[in-house]
């Protein structure tokens, strides 16, 4: 994972703070700053994590249902709600967001099919 900008100057405060007799730096400046860039991972993560979509209409509405058939765990099979097809691709967001423009010849972000759930 790449060290952000923040990242690299909590190291250097609290190197500095590490080799002085007395803080340098604020330490609960500091702590603040940390939690300011786990923030900014989390959402750096967020935008790596793959979605899983139809394949068929690049729909995010996917619904998973288990079959039981006398097993313990079952089976289950997701499928998706718009068109009812049972296969799915995991994309990258950046690739499912070109997907969907290809699809439905607009962004997804624009859409006003999107039913809000
Ligand atoms: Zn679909």
């Amino acid at each position: 994972m790449k060290q952000t900008k923040l990242s690299k100057e909590i190291d250097r405060r609290e190197l500095a703070n590490k080799y002085s007799p007395f803080p340098v730096y604020c330490t609960e400046l500091i702590e603040d700053l940390k939690l300011e860039d786990k923030m900014i991972t989390k959402k750096d993560n967020y935008n790596n994590v793959p979605v899983i979509s139809c394949k068929t209409c690049g729909s995010l509405h996917i619904k998973t249902v288990r079959f039981n058939n006398g097993t313990q765990d079952g089976v289950t099979t997701d499928y998706c709600v718009v068109c009812s097809n049972t296969e799915m691709e995991k994309l990258h967001i950046e690739e499912w967001e070109e997907k969907y423009e290809e699809l439905h010849g607009e962004s997804h972000l624009d859409s006003k099919e999107d039913d809000g759930s």
